[in-house]
């Protein structure tokens, strides 16, 4: 599998939980939260005994299973689940959910979930418009002011916090709360 960045060092995601370092073991589910921070993003876990603490720049927020350790194969890349992440974001306005998307499609477009269709301008803003493969919609994803190096990076970073880990991706929700101040 190809990845963009050979230099992230945080732990594996989907091993230990973040609040109490417990190890999760087989088949354990537990949440797992996506955070936009300076140095990029990070993933935090927690068992379902500890509550997540209130940190601003929560982007994401799902359910994750830690698969049983003699499962051999790599963690599958959900497309449906990332696909429906992806499409739940449409509409928010908040600059970490608008980064968020459009990394999310561009993980999507390399994974051939998505198509890229064409560069947009609409109300002095550049928009990408990607069609979903097989279907006829498309989809307006805003792109945001980064240069391309720092989406390369970040894109990178999500893939692997995303699919990096032994756990399966399950019903993901993006988080309704707001990280206001
Ligand atoms: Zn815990």
């Amino acid at each position: 599998m190809r990845t963009l960045i050979s230099d992230w060092q945080m732990p594996r995601p989907g091993r230990n939980c973040t609040a109490c370092t417990r190890a999760f073991e087989a088949d354990e589910v537990f949440a797992a939260r996506l955070y936009e921070t300076p140095g990029g993003y990070e993933r935090r876990d927690y068992c379902q005994s500890c509550t997540p603490a209130a940190e601003p720049g929560l982007v994401g927020a799902w359910k994750a299973r830690r698969t049983a350790p003699t499962t051999k194969s790599a963690a599958p890349f959900d497309r449906e689940v990332i696909y429906r992440f992806f499409l739940r974001l449409e509409g928010d306005e908040r600059p970490a959910q608008v980064q968020f998307r459009f990394l999310l499609a561009l993980l999507l477009w390399r994974k051939k979930v998505l198509k890229f269709m064409r560069a947009v301008t609409v109300a002095d803003r550049e928009q990408w418009e990607f069609g979903a493969a097989g279907a006829e919609e498309t989809h307006r994803v805003v792109h945001p002011e980064l240069d391309e190096a720092e989406l390369e990076r970040l894109s990178g970073q999500l893939e692997q916090l995303l699919t990096g880990g032994p756990d399966v991706l399950e019903l993901p929700a993006v988080v309704e709360e707001r990280a206001d101040g």
